[in-house]
């Protein structure tokens, strides 16, 4: 019998102990962890991602504030308000929801966030320190898959792991976190000759590709455990990137979309936020 990894169960229970924790955090210090959320214009999708990391920060008693510019915002007026929260002192975290209206230098912008406030784990500084295996913010969904994974009692040390998908937000942090747990990581992208190849041979194989039912029941091995990150529309149905009816036939555990790896990426933010708060109370 397949395995489903409810990433909805295992983020509550993440949930339930982060409030403890940030109800003790406020008694000691009198300090309450604040999240700003900063977000340009009016992405359908950034709209609804917003909200749910608002409801999560009111669920565990962390501040959220929205700072919400119009779509047509300038470049300065985003750094500037960036600057202004960085030197907000009940402003732990900061998180510029992505994507952003194109005429904005996304770069420039991720950059100016102070990285001891960089909860995204964006930061440059943060992606150094993650790939030489240092203390750091690491990115949420990256950060939630090995949650996952590791909470559901999956070793992955010594196990082929397989990435699809390159990206900086998921598959090449996520990449970086298996290596640093000793899997042998192989990461496939749109120039892969032979993607079937690759995740034939997996046992642990993690989807980001943002591709409907990518991988199929026939291109994955027996008993391997499949996390699928990707979240796509189809037909006004959320579906992952991986054909969950087929492959759950084959896999020994799967995540399902919805209710996998998204509420972990939002339980990973509280934390993020709470590990800030405790690190900028001790300067
Ligand atoms: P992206 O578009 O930045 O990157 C996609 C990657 O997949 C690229 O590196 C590309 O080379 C690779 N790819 C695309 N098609 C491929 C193919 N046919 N074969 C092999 N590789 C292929 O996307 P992203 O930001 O990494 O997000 C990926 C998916 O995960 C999206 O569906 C996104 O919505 C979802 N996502 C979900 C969460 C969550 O919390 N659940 C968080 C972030 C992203």
């Amino acid at each position: 019998m397949v395995q489903i990894i409810s990433g909805k169960e295992i983020g509550e229970e993440i949930r339930k102990d982060l409030t403890l924790e940030v109800e003790s955090f406020k008694k000691e210090t009198g300090i309450t962890p604040g999240l700003a959320v900063v977000l340009v214009g009016e992405n359908p999708a950034s709209l609804v991602y917003v909200g749910q990391k608002e409801k999560a920060c009111e669920q565990v008693g962390i501040i959220s504030r929205k700072y919400a510019l119009p779509e047509n915002a300038s470049q300065d007026e985003v750094l500037n308000l960036v600057d202004q929260l960085n030197n907000d002192s009940e402003i732990h975290g900061i998180l510029v929801q992505l994507p952003l209206p194109v005429h904005l230098n996304e770069s420039e912008i991720l950059n100016r966030v102070s990285p001891q406030k960089d909860v995204d784990g964006f930061h440059p500084v943060n992606v150094g320190k993650l790939l030489l295996g240092e203390e750091t913010f690491v990115p949420c969904t990256p950060q939630g898959i090995i949650e996952l994974l590791e909470r559901t009692g999956v070793e992955i040390k010594g196990k082929e792991a397989v990435v699809v998908g390159r990206s900086n937000i998921v598959g090449k942090p996520v990449a970086i976190l298996l290596l640093q747990r000793h899997a042998t990581v192989t990461i496939c992208h749109t120039r892969t000759r032979d993607l079937a190849f690759h995740t034939k041979r997996a046992e642990i194989l993690v989807v980001a590709a943002g591709k409907p039912h990518l991988i199929k029941g026939d291109m994955i091995k027996e008993g391997v455990v499949v996390i699928d990150v990707g979240v796509n529309r189809v037909n006004g149905k959320l579906v992952g990137d991986v054909d969950f009816e087929s492959a759950k036939e084959v896999a020994s555990a799967i995540t399902p979309v919805p209710g996998g790896v998204g509420p972990m990426t939002v339980t990973m933010l509280l934390k993020n936020t709470l590990r800030a708060a405790k690190s900028l109370a001790q300067t």
